[in-house]
């Protein structure tokens, strides 16, 4: 049944998925395999809960065109639903005020389900159970009876219901908790975090990483020995020549460098060169001690700051577009399915994007030739010949610069015919007929 729930929720599992970490102040952190769920405690849900939209989704929008957050309520009363709204509106407001969730608030969906619980606090101690709150949310977690901690579990499965209750197409949870003791944990299906101070919003922001885009955490978990079987991390990687944040590095990593520097006690110098603050390189330690992270801290996912590191917001740049999916579409013109015959007068080709206001570029060819940038691009007859024309639309936000999976570019192609400059107007062509006897032969020759 959880299963199921969770396959609906289309959520990845990373790794070390049971572990629930919180990042404390200091740097220090808390880390406890998450409890075994206990039975379901449903019948503290009310029938019919009500969804507050709290950002987008966009005008444009449909609901599977964008990343969807829900954000749930926990030990709030039944007279506190304002000062829920409150806290989560400004959850949104600090999210969305920093790199690069700035640049795309079309694909972030954010929606508040309040949920009234009958206590204020949470319970201090796994077990304990002394209060009544509607998600079940305690301090103390992975410690049943030993001792309090700021490590704040869920009942899960309540969790999940509420969030699967309230509509189709939820990628991440964030549970806010009323109690103002510094407290949360993130895991792969949903994070919990205190409300009440900055600090807060710092950590209900690294544990959406967790739940919403799958980021690890670049300090070391308390695991000595790193798993075989880890799934891939976007932001954590073995220490060899191949390391998938490549595109960020100044210079390869001297790996035989790096391990000295180790050996010599001087980790942050990377792999020997003096490197500037924040530069991206391979420290080690990431979750696991035999794995590195790109930067040395210059990173919330390692301690507890208002900025991701490039490899980090390139993750969640991907996972927005990603989001946005089949729904990044071209809009094109003239019909790409027939060839386009150039005619007397000009011909003018389109591509545009129907939704949002996205940071693209567009780059025009002609078999394989520059011939344009912007939505549009216009051919006469007899200027540049015909060919197989494309145009390419990509982000261009400077956040992705690896782009395995394609989600963040869009092609369309025209195969254009020229019959030639024969009785063409003159003086239209502007470079077009500079280059005309320097283009025509060797595409010409090329489509022989
Ligand atoms: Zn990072």
């Amino acid at each position: 049944m959880l299963a199921a729930v969770l396959a609906g929720l289309a959520v990845a599992a990373p790794a070390p998925s049971s572990v629930r970490t919180l990042l404390l102040p200091d740097g220090a952190h808390l880390e406890a395999h998450a409890p075994a769920p206990r039975a379901p405690r449903l019948r503290l849900l009310p029938d019919a809960l009500q969804t507050l939209p709290l950002h987008g989704p966009a005008p444009w929008s449909t609901p599977d065109r964008q990343l969807d957050l829900v954000v749930l309520s926990e030990a709030y009363t039944a007279g506190e639903q304002a000062r829920f709204e409150a806290d989560a509106r400004a959850f949104v407001t600090h999210l969305l005020s920093l790199e690069p969730w700035s640049t795309f608030p079309d694909l972030l969906a954010v929606r508040a389900v309040f949920v009234p619980s009958a206590d204020a606090v949470l319970d201090d101690l796994e077990g304990e159970d002394l209060r009544r709150t509607a998600f079940e949310c305690t301090y103390g977690c992975g410690l049943e009876g030993v001792a309090t901690s700021r490590l704040v579990c869920c009942d899960e499965p309540t969790v999940i219901e509420a969030a699967t209750r309230t509509g189709e197409g939820t990628d991440g949870i964030l549970v806010l908790s009323a109690d103002p003791r510094f407290g949360g944990s993130g895991g792969a299906t949903y994070a919990v975090a205190y409300t009440g101070d900055d600090e807060a919003l710092r950590v209900q922001a690294h544990e959406v990483s967790h739940t919403l885009v799958q980021l690890w955490d670049e300090y070391e978990l308390g695991v000595a020995v790193t798993p075989d079987d880890l799934p891939r991390s976007p932001n954590c990687a073995a220490a060899d020549a191949a390391l998938p944040w490549h595109r960020w590095l100044a210079a390869a990593v001297d790996w035989t460098a790096w391990h000295a520097a180790l050996d010599a006690g001087d980790p942050t110098a990377c792999d020997g060169r003096a490197l500037a603050p924040g530069e991206v390189c391979a420290f080690p330690g990431c979750s696991f001690p035999e794995l590195v992270r790109p930067t040395a801290d210059a990173c919330t996912m390692r301690s507890l700051q208002d900025r991701w590191c490039p490899v980090c917001q390139e993750a969640i740049v991907r996972r927005l577009y990603r989001a946005l999916g089949e729904g990044f579409v071209l809009e094109v013109d003239p019909d790409p399915t027939r060839p386009v015959v150039l005619g007397d007068a000009p011909t003018t080709f389109t591509a545009t994007v129907p939704h949002g206001d996205l940071p693209l570029a567009w780059s025009w060819t002609l078999d394989d030739l520059p011939v344009g940038t912007g939505s549009s691009l216009t051919l006469e007859r007899g200027a540049l010949g015909g060919g197989l024309l494309r145009v390419e639309v990509r982000d261009a936000s400077g956040f992705v610069r690896s782009d395995p999976g394609g989600v963040a570019v869009r092609q369309q192609t025209w195969q254009v015919e020229d019959p030639g400059c024969t009785g063409c107007a003159t003086g239209s062509g502007g470079l077009g007929h500079v280059l005309l006897p320097l283009l025509i032969l060797p595409l010409r020759r090329r489509r022989r």
